[in-house]
């Protein structure tokens, strides 16, 4: 077996799932006359050797003539060996299958496959598969391999037929057996694009054991414990009412969520999404209070400096009037500084650690952590979130989790992705809000751009600039931003315009970024490190320079960060052209529409799951036949059953989750489980 490892093939079962990625129909003949008339295409073809001669013009090769009785046709083979010469001597009968191409000479094939017949040979009845493998495995020895295993294991199916006949499925056996020999004439097309009922089924057990295991990794977080938080609290009251804003409705409904869950005995695990300018902080924030109303501690991590700090920043200034302990931790501290917060988080007179991945360390240990806020969850690695999580004192007690993201998943993502974690969502954005006007302009017209630069400071509103993103290279990346600020700074002379980019040390950053929160930098020059979460009220313009370079959830990110405060914004997206299809559709879809769900739903036609939600999360290698988007149908009713079995709808739902998940589980050890 030890070949079959070398494509990830470990059992009897992912032997037989070594599902084909094509077929070679050899079960038809083509006379010659008629492929001859073809001239083109694949054909095969069977006949007897009338000459075979080797050639030495321009080059050494072989040369053989078939005829049928109908035409005749020449093969050339450029490398053979001598057995090869004596195998097609006249007089033989080969069966000969490749593709014709119009030679100097006629029509022929070059290096086709051929096989010795005599006139009884059969024709095969069923589709010749063709495996993907790798270097040095054949088709051959994977035909046998698969053969042989199909023969011996044990295909009995995992759902009753009665359920089968419902979903308008066949059975397993039958459908593993359809895909490995189709039989002669069967509807090619659905088995490429994997739309016949034999792929369907193999898809439906794919999804059928994903929710199974998600849903039961969901049960079983139930069993685990944590703190019931359940005091409302007297911090949490005050802090409302010292907001200069009242909650939202929808606010308010995700936090009666919350509240629910962090009074359980066992952890939240919830996704709050909300488009970019919802209001997630201040939710976020009230959770933390509760918390700490409890006498727990709150941590919350964010994915970028800039966004940690800013976090700190506003949420102390929160906090802190109310006489709690707000600390930042980040990795650019000084040691001393680190060691002071260190030991507040272990002690526990820190009561709220905000910071970026510098919480995860070793180092930082809590003296009784009781929640953990991940903001732009999509931003960290699953495991980079256990970590955190794990950080609460694991022996009694699991610290609730509270996920944030603004990238909105559409309905099939979540529902397979997400189906162990609870969703909130916070609809529409606060108040008074004015969408954000966006407009494609040419980069030719950028006097035109300066110019209303200048009218928007006139107005003392704030700019932010963002520089081209250039993926090869970020050194080049970083010379641009510096270049493009000189520029600006003189063209908009008279006005204060600042810089920041990733390679700034976090002082300066924090510097800079202040500077621009407070108004001293009217313009502020910025790589995509001001991407996510930052939020200047007053900033009411942004420039992106070649924004046909952007994907469509970064151009949305980038975008939220304007139309934040009560004027109206406008986000000038600058592009050169010629622009291809893509960054045209893209640029369009920005231009129509400010809503993240719809622009989610775009981004995940034109870049498919893998991409979209970034190849560590989205555990795209965990479906295997499964199309997020083309198998929406699907999802839902494997969705459905797994609901049905989980809730014992059928007197033998245990075994068959028992069987149906021992079948695909052994094939695939584990599903995502965040
Ligand atoms: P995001 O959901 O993108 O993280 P933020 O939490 O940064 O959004 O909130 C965006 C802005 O909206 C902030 O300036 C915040 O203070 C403000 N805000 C939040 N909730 C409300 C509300 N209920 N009414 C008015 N403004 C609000
Ligand atoms: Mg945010």
């Amino acid at each position: 077996m030890n070949k079959l490892e070398r494509l990830g093939i470990r059992t009897d079962m992912e032997t037989a799932l070594h599902l084909p990625s094509r077929y070679e129909d050899e079960t038809k003949l083509t006379n010659i006359a008629e492929a001859l008339f073809r001239r083109i295409g694949h054909a095969q073809v069977e006949g007897v050797v009338t000459a075979s001669e080797i050639q030495y013009h321009p080059r050494r090769q072989l040369v053989v003539f078939v005829s049928d009785g109908t035409s005749q046709l020449v093969l050339r083979f450029l490398h053979f060996y001598g057995s090869q010469v004596k195998q097609l001597a006249v007089g033989k009968r080969i069966r000969v299958r490749g593709e014709l191409r119009q030679g100097y000479n006629g029509v022929e094939m070059i290096h086709p496959a051929y096989r010795i017949v005599d006139e009884s040979t059969p024709l095969p009845v069923a589709l010749t598969p063709v495996y993907p493998t790798c270097d040095g495995i054949s088709q051959n020895y994977l035909r046998k391999e698969i053969g042989a295993v199909l023969k011996r294991l044990d295909l009995s199916d995992t759902l009753p037929e009665a359920l089968l006949a419902e979903l308008e499925l066949p059975l397993f056996s039958d459908a593993i057996r359809f895909l490995h020999n189709p039989p002669a004439g069967v509807d090619e097309n659905a088995l490429l694009d994997r739309s016949h009922p034999a792929w369907k089924r193999m898809k439906f057990d794919e999804l059928l054991a994903q929710q199974l295991s998600m849903r039961r990794a969901q049960i079983a977080r139930r069993r685990q414990k944590s703190h019931p938080l359940e005091k409302t609290g007297e911090l949490t009251e005050r802090f409302v009412r010292s907001l200069p804003f009242a909650l939202t409705h929808a606010q308010q409904e995700v936090l009666a969520e919350i509240r629910e869950d962090m009074g359980r005995a066992f952890p939240m695990q919830r996704l709050l999404q909300g488009d970019v300018g919802s209001g997630k902080t201040v939710v976020a924030a009230i959770a933390a209070l509760l918390a700490i109303d409890n006498g727990f501690q709150a941590a919350m991590m964010a994915p970028t400096e800039i966004l940690a700090e800013q976090h700190f920043e506003r949420l102390s200034s929160w906090m802190k009037p109310l006489g709690l302990s707000v600390i930042g931790i980040s990795g650019s501290m000084k040691k001393k500084e680190k060691d002071a917060a260190l030991s507040m988080i272990q002690t526990g007179q820190a009561q709220f650690v905000i910071g970026t991945h510098a919480l995860i360390q070793d180092a930082v240990r809590f003296a009784n952590l009781g929640l953990v806020i991940v903001d732009e969850q999509h931003r960290f690695g699953v495991g980079q979130r256990l970590v955190l999580r794990n950080k609460g004192d694991l022996h009694s007690a699991i610290p609730h989790q509270l996920m944030m993201s603004a990238t909105p998943i559409p309905r099939t993502l979540a529902m397979t992705f997400y189906a162990d974690l609870d969703v909130s969502v916070i609809a529409g954005l606060p108040p008074g809000r004015k969408p954000v006007v966006t407009r494609l302009i040419d980069q030719e017209r950028r006097d035109e751009v300066i110019a209303r630069i200048h009218a928007a400071t006139l107005d003392g509103r704030q700019v932010y600039w963002v520089c081209p993103l250039i993926e090869e290279s970020e050194s080049l990346q970083l010379q641009t931003a510096v270049d493009t600020h000189a520029v600006l700074a003189d063209a908009l002379k008279g006005l204060s315009v600042g810089l920041v980019h990733g390679r700034m040390k976090p002082v300066e950053k924090q510097r800079v970024m202040s500077d621009f929160v407070d108004g001293r930098i009217q313009v502020l020059v910025a790589t995509t490190v001001i991407e996510v979460g930052v939020d200047v009220p007053n900033a009411s313009l942004m420039v992106i320079e070649h924004a046909e370079r952007f994907g469509l959830s970064q151009l949305h990110q980038l975008r939220g960060r304007v139309g934040r405060g009560d004027v109206d914004s406008v986000c000038l997206l600058m592009y050169q052209k010629p622009l291809g299809e893509t960054a045209r559709q893209r640029l369009r879809t920005m231009r129509e529409t400010n809503d993240g769900f719809i622009i989610a739903q775009r981004d995940l036609e034109i870049r498919g799951p893998g991409e979209f939600l970034g190849s560590r999360q989205s555990g795209q290698a965990m479906l295997r036949f499964a199309d997020l988007e083309k198998d929406g149908e699907l999802i839902e009713k494997a969705a459905s059953l797994a609901e049905a079995l989980l809730t014992k709808r059928f007197p033998d739902s245990d075994k068959i989750m028992t069987a149906h998940l021992t079948r695909w589980l052994d094939y695939r050890e584990e599903f995502l489980n965040i």
